[in-house]
């Protein structure tokens, strides 16, 4: 994204602020998604990524629940390759591969079907928001458990100041737009 676009992409992005609680700013990308050509070259500056020499190589990509599918299939498609979901404990049947990991509050967990990455695949692993790191480094501990290689976790955007680029020290981490 250039500059101007980035700009009139984060004007899309709402900020709503003590959602679901304090002290959280939400960042709601549902105006985003109804915008078409917001959509678009969202989803083209993801696949830039991707492509050329120093780009990242990517079989399949894999999406977190639920923002994640929302962004990551429209990428897949763009690509011709696979989409693989990471979705939240209990909704897939088995075979199931998982990961658990710390909330502020408790506790939450990714599960992937067994089987669906092949071993040695290029993953790109997408989300919306890099908060603390901890959604994601979970998404990558699952993918790499599963015999897949995570190329590069990438985000809409990354919240300044969270720890997440950190928490994901040894991953490549690409984001579209940064939130202070
Ligand atoms: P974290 O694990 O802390 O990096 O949080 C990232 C996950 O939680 C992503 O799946 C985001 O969709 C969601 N998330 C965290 N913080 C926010 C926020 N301020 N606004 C919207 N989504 C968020």
């Amino acid at each position: 994204l250039g500059p101007q676009r980035a700009t009139e992409i984060r004007s899309l992005i709402r900020d709503v602020p003590g959602y679901p609680h304090e002290p959280i700013v939400f960042r709601d990308i549902t105006p985003l998604l109804a915008d078409g050509p917001a959509l678009a070259d969202v989803v083209e500056a993801f696949a830039r990524l991707c492509e050329g020499d120093d780009g990242h190589g990517v079989d399949v990509v894999a999406g977190m629940e639920a923002r994640g599918f929302l962004l990551g299939a429209p990428l897949a498609m763009r690509l011709g390759v696979g989409f693989v979901p990471l979705r939240k404990a209990g909704k897939l049947p088995p075979p199931v591969d998982r990961v658990s990991y710390d909330l502020e509050y408790g506790s939450a967990a990714l599960e992937l079907r067994s089987g669906t990455i092949r071993a040695g695949a290029r993953v790109l692993v997408v989300d919306d928001v890099l908060a603390t790191g901890g959604t994601a480094a979970a998404a990558v501990e699952l993918v790499e458990r599963c015999g897949g290689h995570v190329v590069a976790a990438a985000f809409l955007m990354e919240l300044d100041g969270l720890g997440g680029r950190a928490r994901l020290a040894g991953t490549a981490v690409e984001t579209l737009l940064r939130v202070g």
